[in-house]
């Protein structure tokens, strides 16, 4: 396990109980595979043979907190060093309708593998350190090859958001120059349309995923010749994304998916996917910033520091042209800027009147890039 470095992580007490307690016990997915990329990990997830209420038994007899947390796929958390660790018992598909399955559990490593998503995903690790790999996944792998574990066009009848997955495990782990699996972007072309029967939620969910890879461009680019991205959002378009991400790369700017899907360009599209009320204003003054460009510090003034920098990067993205770095202080300038005006500065008006006239000079003052000095917006203001 040394090399993986799984015995350092707080699920790792976790796996070694229960194989101890003669149960076969791995982890699984995402941990076991970015190990093998030599990529980071965080949650490491448990898969076994022991049955929920022999895991949940298993726990408390060692002092564990327990919690079921997902009793109808059969997910118990184990908390393990502060750390939610998700043991789910080893599961076959019993019945699938393209948004959720009906499980049973089993004792075979090879039934459990046979329902996940993609071969790279369908690696286990036991205690020992010792690889298990029932559907030969390790040379897809190395290959950094994302190709579905059977037939794709059978797999993702079972579960549509696996046409979501399969397009945001390439932008993460694909090789950009082996390309797409082509039997697997041929199957999602012609099965798009399900899509359109999958939960608001879980499609945001996946794309905000898939738009904080490091580099998402190719795989919306093949969204959108696939007719995937019309199904999701139908009025994006794939155009404006890689000089936006190039333009991150090129100024050691930290990817942010929501700035991302702002440069998708389909607002409302965006706003109807359930993300959350936050999200959508950020994304709403995005919008602004980008279809009225606003002015570095205008922008700061009215949407703050973080989503006044996004503007900027997104129209230097949408004008093709390079990073003004002074743009980012006048954001910081005008996120700083406070109207310089006041109703005590107008004591001869009152009641809504005021009110007008502050919104007025507020209007007047971000039009001239928050230069009118106060004297100047008492001078325009009615009398
Ligand atoms: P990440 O690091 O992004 O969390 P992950 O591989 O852990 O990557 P999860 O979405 O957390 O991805 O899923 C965990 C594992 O469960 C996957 O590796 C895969 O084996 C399986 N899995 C998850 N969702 C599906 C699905 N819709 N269809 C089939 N298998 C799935
Ligand atoms: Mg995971």
């Amino acid at each position: 396990m040394n090399d993986l470095g799984f015995d350092k992580h707080p699920g790792y007490a976790v796996l070694k109980g229960l194989a101890d307690a003669g149960h076969q016990a791995f982890a699984v997915g995402g941990p076991v595979r970015n190990a093998l990329m030599g990529l980071p990990i965080d949650d490491l997830d448990i898969a076994t043979s022991a049955e929920p209420t022999v895991v949940m038994k298993w726990a408390e007899a060692h002092g564990f907190k327990a919690v079921p947390t997902g009793t109808d796929h059969g997910t118990i958390t184990v908390v393990s060093g502060h750390e939610g660790i998700e043991v789910t018992t080893f599961r076959r598909d019993v019945a699938t309708d393209g948004r959720r399955a009906v499980v049973a559990f089993s004792d075979s490593i090879e039934e459990d593998a046979r329902r996940r998503d993609f071969t790279m995903n369908a690696l286990y690790v036991d205690v020992q350190g010792v690889l298990h790999d029932p559907l030969n996944g390790m040379p897809d792998l190395k290959a950094r090859r994302v190709r579905f574990i059977d037939d794709p066009a059978q797999r993702i009848r079972e579960d549509y958001l696996r046409i979501l997955r399969f397009f945001r495990f390439f932008a993460w782990y694909g090789d950009p120059g082996l390309g797409i699996d082509a039997d697997g972007l041929s199957a999602c072309a012609e099965l798009a349309d399900g899509l359109e029967t999958l939960s608001k939620e879980r499609v945001g969910t996946e794309l905000l995923k898939l738009l904080n890879a490091p580099d998402p461009s190719q795989a919306v680019a093949s969204m959108e010749q696939s007719g995937v991205l019309m199904r999701v959002l139908p009025a994006a378009s794939a155009n404006l994304l890689p000089v936006l991400v190039h333009l991150e790369s090129e100024n050691g700017i930290v990817a942010n998916p929501l700035r991302r899907l702002a440069a998708l360009g389909d607002y409302d599209g965006a706003a109807h996917l359930r993300i959350s009320k936050k999200q959508i204003i950020k994304l709403h003054n995005m919008e602004t910033g980008l279809l009225e460009m606003v002015s570095p510090k205008q922008a700061g003034y009215r949407f703050g520091l973080e989503t006044g920098r996004d503007i900027v990067l997104l129209q230097s993205a949408a004008l093709e042209t390079p990073l003004d770095k002074a743009a980012f202080s006048d954001v910081d300038d005008g996120a700083r800027s406070e109207l310089p005006l006041r109703a005590s500065d107008l004591p001869w008006l009152s009641g809504p009147a005021l009110g007008v006239a502050l919104k007025q000079a507020e209007a007047d003052w971000i039009a001239s890039g928050l230069s009118l000095s106060k004297d100047a917006l008492i001078a325009k203001s009615p009398k």
